[in-house]
């Protein structure tokens, strides 16, 4: 079966396109700059690796973008179908579900009401999968839309983990709680850690530990997620590219008093400008790793700061989850950088944890073990494939449905 996965965002379409059961990435591409006159279409066919495209012209809407990514599809030069009727599915990445979808979902027009009573939650983001959602839906009419959510993984959280300590009507009034989020990611991995162990996943103690541009942690007992370190929000947790994760939360009351600022200016900052880059003014670790190598002192605290978050969840977590089998590296700083997870984790023995020195450089592209030998806890870096588990998970749903 050959599925379309689509990822839409406000002014851009991600796309990749797999062959499955075997997990055969065929194509992907993206088109940014949606309503502009430089619009980008970019797209290269994988599998063999073929034909590229990459165009700078006018793209009016999202309909014509994902017109043009099935026209791609089904030009002679991709090699790739013949027939519009070849993409059998397509799997929707849906940010925010809330407690309202658990699990992956087939899309009907109850779902999408369902989808847009979510919005309130994440009004930058699921305005515009829903827009994908339609789009899709009215270009491909016979192929099912499945909606899986980055919150779905999530909802195993217990009440005393995901309430917050404030008025139940926050709760109960205006649906205030931990959601958490990049779902499919620690599930991907997670599962990618079990099969790796020849463990069944549902006998696994696992943290995981998601470290890309946005960044979060998962405590998964017996393959479940029991806590995740981000909240209603993708803000809270761990420090990210630019946002500023656990944060005393009368900080902003207090800027507001004595610096001015309106709720407008302190979102912005505390989502856009703080993080490593209100640290230290970078936001891309390879700089701050460079920097702070050359002894300036701004990226070496931002390192410091970044990494002692992590450890001090991979802590929480260790207490949270009573036995510890494996910790998870994943995404753009978890996959490539060594420094950060040798800082991560630093004198964490007493949980009988010890990574290698040798082994965390010499990870590749791959599932890549990097423990001691000595060390009760296993440590991986995987890579993650978000596009992947989507389209996995489509095809689960779609099976269980025949
Ligand atoms: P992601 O959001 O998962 O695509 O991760 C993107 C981030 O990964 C970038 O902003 C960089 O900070 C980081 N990154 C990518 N490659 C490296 C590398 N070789 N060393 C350190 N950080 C990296």
């Amino acid at each position: 079966m050959k599925i379309l996965v689509v990822n839409s965002g406000s002014s851009s379409i991600k796309f990749k396109f797999f062959s499955m059961p075997e997990e055969k990435l065929l194509a992907g591409g993206s088109i940014e700059r949606i309503g502009k006159e430089d619009a980008r279409f970019r797209a290269s066919v994988t599998s063999p690796p073929g034909e590229v495209t990459d165009v700078v012209a006018k793209i009016g809407d999202h309909r014509e973008g994902l017109s043009k990514v099935i026209d791609w599809l089904l030009a002679k030069e991709t090699e790739l179908i013949d027939d519009i009727e070849e993409i059998e599915a397509v799997g929707h990445r849906v940010v925010h579900g809330a407690e309202l979808f658990q699990a992956p979902t087939l899309i009907d027009s109850k779902v999408l009401r369902g989808l847009a009573d979510c919005t309130a939650l994440a009004p930058l983001h699921n305005p515009a999968n829903i827009l994908g959602i339609e789009v899709a839906t009215g270009l491909l009419p016979k192929a099912p839309q499945v909606a899986i959510f980055d919150t779905a993984f999530h909802q195993s959280i217990p009440d005393f983990a995901y309430r917050y300590a404030v008025p139940e009507s926050f709760y109960t009034d205006y649906k205030v709680r931990r959601y958490g989020f990049h779902g499919t990611s620690h599930s991907y991995v997670a599962k990618q850690a079990a099969s790796y162990l020849d463990r069944p996943i549902d006998e696994l103690n696992l943290i995981t530990i998601h470290l890309g541009n946005g960044a979060s942690m998962a405590a998964i007992k017996n393959g479940q997620s029991v806590d995740t370190t981000m909240g209603l929000t993708p803000l809270e947790g761990l420090i990210m590219g630019t946002r500023c994760g656990d944060l005393d939360p009368a900080i902003p009351f207090y800027m507001m008093e004595e610096a001015g600022f309106d709720t407008d200016q302190i979102d912005n900052l505390l989502n856009k400008s703080s993080g490593l880059k209100g640290v230290c003014g970078f936001n891309d670790m390879r700089d701050i790793e460079t920097r702070a190598s050359q002894g300036e002192a701004a990226p070496k605290l931002a390192l410091n700061m970044f990494c002692y978050r992590v450890k001090k969840y991979i802590g929480a977590y260790a207490a949270a989850l009573g036995r510890l089998d494996a910790v998870v590296f994943t995404a753009g700083i978890g996959e490539n950088s060594a420094t950060v997870r040798e800082l991560c984790c630093e004198n964490l023995g007493i949980f009988g944890l010890e990574i290698d020195a040798q082994k965390n450089i010499d990870v590749q592209a791959k599932i890549c073990p990097i423990q001691k030998d000595t060390s009760t806890v296993k440590v991986f870096v995987i890579p993650t494939n978000e596009e992947l588990e989507i389209a996995i998970q489509t095809l689960d749903l779609l099976n269980t449905k025949d």
